[in-house]
């Protein structure tokens, strides 16, 4: 597991305030890689937040593009239990949720500020 802390880690947060889940028109979309797999946003792709999402089964075969034959079939990947238990895991269990989610999505004054109100200061 020690393998998987990059190191610009700096502590669990006490709460997190994912970009990803929000409802207005500044949430962050999925990310779609081109190696067929999809992720929670952009921040999960590179190596350096990429094992943790190995780790909690995004690369598994059932959630490959390849399995998607009509528009239904999204929620196949969308609802599926990786998804499903990464979503709970961001509110319920923040210091168990992916390093980036917890460093980029960490809640703070600045964040929710600097984030959500001001279009141009997201990301
Ligand atoms: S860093 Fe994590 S919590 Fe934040 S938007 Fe991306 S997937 Fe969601």
């Amino acid at each position: 597991m020690d393998r998987l802390i990059p190191k610009w880690y700096n502590g669990p947060p006490e709460a997190i305030d994912p970009d990803c889940l929000r409802k207005s028109d500044q949430r962050k979309d999925p990310h779609f890689g081109n190696d067929g797999y999809f992720l929670p946003c952009c921040e999960c792709d590179p190596p350096g937040s990429r094992p943790c999402f190995e780790e909690r089964g995004f690369f598994n075969k059932e959630l490959h593009i390849s399995n998607i034959k009509k528009r239904e079939d999204f929620a196949k990947i969308f609802d599926s239990k990786q998804w499903k238990k990464f979503r709970s895991t961001l509110f319920e269990d923040p210091k168990n949720a992916p390093y980036i989610c917890q460093v980029f999505c960490k809640k703070s004054k600045q964040k929710v500020e600097g984030h959500g109100k001001n279009p141009k200061g997201f990301v």
